[in-house]
């Protein structure tokens, strides 16, 4: 009887070891599967938070844009255009291909509209392009830099759709991107390589954050531009604004009516948006704008490319 229950108790004292034994070997498993979900969790929220941050600093840095510029859409020009040389839209494509012109000069004569989006990508960049698409319409993408695998396929389809990819500053940021020469030459370099490494195609184009005639660069603007001239990359302002950048939220309407009420004014109107997570109002613009642009007689929406004639603020002369 006793070695009976002996022999009991040593079986519970063994399973009971082994319990505890599986215990202290699994448990810390689980607290370790426990703890990575939760940092997992928080860096995602930290990511997005960062994102909100980033985009809420750019429209900071991006007021100065808008609101030296946006007054004034620039009446010298008075927004006659001479008309068609060729009537572009009744030609076949082999018509148009014997020709052999760049897409600006078989548009000579016509309203040329250059729809530029800056500061992306972001949360809105896929909205715009399915807009851009829908209307089968090209236009001008002045990108910073934003790694990471969302951002790397905006950057492609961008370019795979036929819009053209410029640059727009890894950062955005005024203080160290015009710091100083070197400063400037470095951000550019490395946005430019990144831009390649990601779309194989090497940007020739830039906006300058700001503007090139922006009031905060403690270096001359001109110093900039001969750099970028000195590498073959050509740099656009703006003639027009949309005002997405004068206040947080402007309203969908506002921005309508900035862009097609100024529109006749110019014959070569380069127009400025925002495409940053926070500019929704521009998306939800944007196929307002479109139609008004392509209800107009003679008038054509096209990507800048290097027979644009370059809108500037200054000149490197
Ligand atoms: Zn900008």
């Amino acid at each position: 009887m006793d070695t009976d229950k002996r022999k009991s108790r040593d079986e519970r004292l063994k399973k009971g070891f082994f319990a505890v034994f599986l215990f202290l070997i699994i448990f810390p498993w689980f607290v370790v599967a426990f703890l990575h979900a939760g940092n997992e969790r928080l860096t995602e929220e930290l990511d997005s938070d960062r994102s909100l941050i980033d985009d809420y600093l750019l429209q900071i840095e991006t007021l100065s844009e808008n609101t030296q510029f946006a007054a004034d859409p620039g009446k010298s020009e008075n927004g006659e255009v001479n008309g068609p040389r060729y009537n572009v839209e009744a030609m076949t494509e082999e018509e148009i291909a014997a020709l052999s012109l760049s897409t600006e000069e078989l548009y000579d004569g016509y309203r040329k509209v250059y729809l530029t989006f800056d500061d992306g990508p972001s949360a809105n960049t896929e909205a715009i392009l399915d807009i851009l698409k829908q209307y089968d319409v090209k236009a001008t993408f002045f990108v910073i830099m934003r790694e990471g695998r969302e951002f790397e396929d905006l950057y492609r389809r961008i370019v795979d759709e036929g819009h053209t990819l410029g640059m727009h500053s890894c950062t955005h940021v005024y203080s160290t991107l015009y710091k100083d020469e070197q400063s400037f030459k470095e951000d550019t370099e490395r946005l430019r390589n990144f831009l390649y490494m990601v779309t194989g195609v090497e940007s020739d184009y830039y906006r300058f954050p700001g503007g090139s005639s922006n009031k905060v660069s403690p270096v001359d603007m001109r110093i900039y531009a001969k750099i970028l001239e000195d590498e073959g990359i050509e740099y656009y302002d703006w003639n027009m604004s949309s005002q997405d950048a004068t206040s947080p939220i402007l309203p969908k309407e506002s921005i309508v009516r900035n862009v097609t009420s100024n529109i006749k004014y110019f014959s070569e109107p380069m127009i400025l948006f925002h495409d940053t997570g926070s500019k929704v109002t521009t998306v939800e613009a944007l196929p307002e704008i479109i139609e008004y642009i392509q209800s107009l007689d003679n008038t054509v929406i096209l990507p800048i490319s290097k027979d644009t004639n370059p809108i500037q603020h200054i000149s490197v002369e």
